[in-house]
């Protein structure tokens, strides 16, 4: 039982060093709480120091990953991974000349892909489209922003506009992703800005400010957060479907039955992936 008071004071004076930049306060406060407990009921102590012998072994396996991951990602000079990696293609493109000369003649994609930047959702990887296959777009959180008579500088409207009209690709698929960091932020903005922290990532992902009011709408106030943020995401992706039907290229393309829009989530964290189709319909006019 000392031995394991023991372990978990050496945590408290880890926790309390990093307390400067976490909630100090918290942890303090559970330890007293818990040392008055077991003052007034001894006979607790036992099922105490299992728990908190649970807690050292969860804590030191997290302690642990974080390690390993750091180990990894810095064993690798990036210059050099590049270099292998292009000299595996290399073998690749000698092999493959078929492919690769009918690919310098022009290309001819079914799949426009719109993903977030993040490294972890590489849309080619994980779907296994190779060179050729896919026409991509990433940004932040795989936002479509709406149609606009300003046309400005809009990389998103641009591509849709090549990929629709020059290209004709017969699927456009939006791709969100488990734990996305622009959904969050979006999650955690208020809506008067008045928490404001970045210049341009706060106006961009405020093309989905409707996805935020959709999805914590849905979830009660006790659910995770983590429900809230997956669901904000698919909402976003939704939004992103209607503000891609919003560019009359897009509209007329579907109406026709050219092209054809789904939704995506990919989720990193189990390995799945979810797909989900727009179904858009004119109806045909009828007398009243
Ligand atoms: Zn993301």
């Amino acid at each position: 039982m000392e031995w394991i008071i023991c372990r978990s004071v050496a945590i408290g004076n880890c926790a309390s060093r990093m307390g400067r930049f976490g909630n100090e306060n918290a942890y303090e406060t559970a330890i007293d709480s818990l040392d008055n407990l077991l003052k007034n009921c001894p006979e607790l102590k036992e099922k105490a120091g299992k728990k908190i012998e649970e807690l050292v072994k969860e804590l030191s396996l997290e302690a642990k990953v974080e390690h390993d991951v750091k180990a990894v990602v810095s064993q690798l000079d990036p210059v050099e991974k590049i270099r292998k990696g292009f000299q595996e293609f290399k073998a690749h493109f000698k092999k493959e000349q078929t492919l690769f000369k009918a690919l310098a003649e022009s290309q001819h994609p079914k799949w426009m892909i719109i993903a977030c930047s993040d490294s972890r959702v590489d849309p080619a990887l994980v779907l296994g489209l190779g060179l050729g296959e896919a026409f991509i777009v990433r940004n932040i959180a795989s936002l479509v922003p709406p149609h606009s008579k300003e046309s400005g500088h809009s990389s998103g409207a641009s591509a849709i506009e090549y990929a629709v009209l020059h290209l004709k690709v017969e699927h456009i698929m939006i791709v969100g992703h488990s734990r996305c960091g622009g959904i969050k932020a979006l999650l955690g903005m208020k809506e008067d800005g008045s928490n404001r922290f970045s210049e341009y990532i706060e106006d961009w992902i405020a093309i989905a400010n409707n996805a935020s009011k959709t999805a914590k709408a849905k979830c009660s106030h006790d659910s995770p957060f983590e429900d809230q943020w997956t669901c904000c995401v698919k909402e976003s992706v939704n939004v992103s479907l209607w503000n891609c039907m919003s560019y009359p290229f897009v509209k007329e393309a579907v109406q026709q039955k050219k092209l054809a829009l789904h939704g995506a989530y990919f989720d990193f964290v189990n390995g799945d992936f979810q797909r989900w189709a727009l179904n858009y319909r004119v109806d045909e006019p009828e007398s009243l």
